[in-house]
């Protein structure tokens, strides 16, 4: 018989590329990003076309729900580690999101809030845990891994690209409620895969061993303690105040316990590391703010003021070419990406990850300043360019190749062994400010034209994507700047 051990250690010490089991991941995974950005694309347009909501309140309930999504990750990442385990946590977490998208699929004008906060919390214990358990298929310092979490973040793209097209497009085309029930349909694909696959797992993702017979009540009271969660999210959701509130404290509660961490720490190395880490974080919140204009403010800039030809011949909806390029560029790219990175390594001439930062806040400015580019681009019904706006998106997308990846990596080069995790948690709690600050924006920007002619409205969203453009470059020169010091606090990581 197979000790727990022995099953690790053979499948950490798998031949070729990649861990077979890896394969499994990157299907659950694509599955759920299918059912998650398919939602997530159809929430504001359903909010401002079919619940008749304000553009601004709308923005601002997107980016409540997003912010909670991933702030969720950071508790389910929580709850996993000391309870739950990563097997047990996709399980409820997938289960959760089912629900939620069958509520939806029902009735999606009565239930709404009722169903988007299922898949909140759902989220919240399926998506860091599936990242985490992809993490433990390898030995420490495998040179593969990264390579693994490469092909791990193509599952994710591709979801993401499916789902992000085909939801919105079937809602609008035919009925929102075949719409919803697909990711009902795609999640349970997902759940279904991840329970045939499991028993390769070995022991990777089982239940911690502390959590005994006699303490297995935790884990009843997580799984209600998650439910209860869904009527005080729905209201938080609902009323932006709230919402406020929420993230006015987890976000400060995480960096207290965080530095108390650090303070325990003993030597000064391992301390200045964890800084550095934090400066990462703090400047993927601006990043992730302005990127995620995309499920905001820049759904209804497509939405109006976009037609609907690519390249002169290809005829698309220009709301699924919002919610599918970025994944589309990604997936395309990321693998060349990666080649150039290689390329410039040999040559000694590869940027360290400060400047590959700041090279993604380049990016990111010069694609907002791209944007205020549609604008004169416009017929006289304010309708723009359709390739300007997919250009965009295009530089947009290598910017987020030079941050996003290598941030979930440097992260566990920067952390000692028993942080991780939580740094991890950090990364994600970022991205949840992100989200929130995007809804601001976002809807700063929406209330800016309201009740104004198309073409007013074409201007203030373009002058708008301007200031931010401007912003993320300023962001990306102040990196470069620092980092000489960012990189004397990370020593001899790069
Ligand atoms: N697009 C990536 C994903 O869905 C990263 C998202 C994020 O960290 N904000 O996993």
């Amino acid at each position: 018989m197979e000790t727990k051990e022995q099953a690790l250690d053979r499948i950490q010490n798998f031949e070729g590329k990649y861990p077979k089991q890896l394969w499994y991941l990157f299907f659950s995974e694509m599955w759920e990003r299918f059912s998650f950005y398919g939602m997530r694309g159809m929430l504001t347009f359903f909010m401002v076309h079919q619940l008749m909501m304000k553009e601004d309140v709308a923005n601002l309930q997107y980016g409540a729900t997003q912010a909670f999504v991933y702030a969720f990750t950071f508790i389910g990442g929580f709850f996993a580690d000391k309870i739950l385990g990563f097997r047990k946590s996709l399980f409820w977490g997938g289960i959760l999101m089912i629900v939620g998208s069958i509520i939806l699929a029902i009735n999606p004008h009565q239930y709404f809030f009722l169903g988007i906060s299922f898949t909140v919390i759902g989220t919240g214990f399926f998506k860091p845990n599936i990242s985490t358990m992809v993490g433990q298929l390898y030995k420490d310092g495998d040179a593969r891994t990264d390579a693994g979490f490469s092909l791990f973040y193509s599952g994710i793209n591709i979801g993401a690209l499916l789902g992000g097209y085909a939801c919105v497009a079937i809602g609008k085309g035919y009925s929102w409620n075949l719409a919803f029930g697909l990711a009902a349909i795609v999640m349970t694909i997902s759940l279904v895969t991840f329970l045939v696959t499991k028993k390769h797992m070995g022991p990777i993702g089982l239940q911690p061993e502390t959590i005994t017979a006699d303490k297995k009540w935790y884990e009843y009271i997580t799984y209600l303690g998650s439910l209860v969660a869904i009527p005080l999210i729905m209201t938080m959701v609902s009323k932006p105040a709230y919402t406020d509130w929420f993230m006015y404290i987890i976000g400060p509660v995480a960096l207290v316990y965080i530095i108390i961490e650090i303070f325990k720490l003993k030597q000064k190395t391992e301390r200045e590391k964890m800084y550095a880490a934090l400066i990462f974080i703090v400047f993927s919140v601006f990043f992730w703010a302005f990127f995620e204009q995309s499920g905001g403010s820049l759904s209804l800039f497509a939405a109006d003021h976009l037609n609907n030809t690519l390249l002169g011949f290809l005829k698309l909806d220009p709301n699924g070419v919002n919610n599918s390029s970025n994944s589309f560029f990604v997936i395309l790219f990321s693998p060349i990406i990666g080649l150039i990175w290689i390329w410039l390594n040999q040559r000694k001439l590869e940027p360290n990850t400060v400047n590959k930062f700041g090279l993604g806040f380049l990016f990111l400015g010069a694609s907002f300043v791209i944007l205020y580019l549609c604008r004169f681009t416009a017929n006289v019904n304010a309708i723009a360019s359709l390739d300007v706006f997919t250009f965009a998106y295009f530089v947009m997308t290598l910017g987020e190749l030079c941050l996003s990846p290598i941030g979930l990596s440097i992260m566990t080069k920067l952390s000692p062994k028993h942080l991780q995790g939580v740094m991890m948690g950090m990364w994600f709690l970022a991205s949840a400010y992100g989200q929130y600050v995007a809804g601001i924006l976002g809807a700063g920007i929406a209330q800016a034209s309201d009740n104004a002619s198309p073409i007013q409205k074409l201007n203030t969203y373009t002058e708008g994507y301007l200031q931010l453009g401007y912003y993320a470059l300023a962001a990306g020169l102040i990196l470069i700047a620092i980092s000489f010091t960012v990189k004397k606090l990370m020593h001899e990581v790069r």
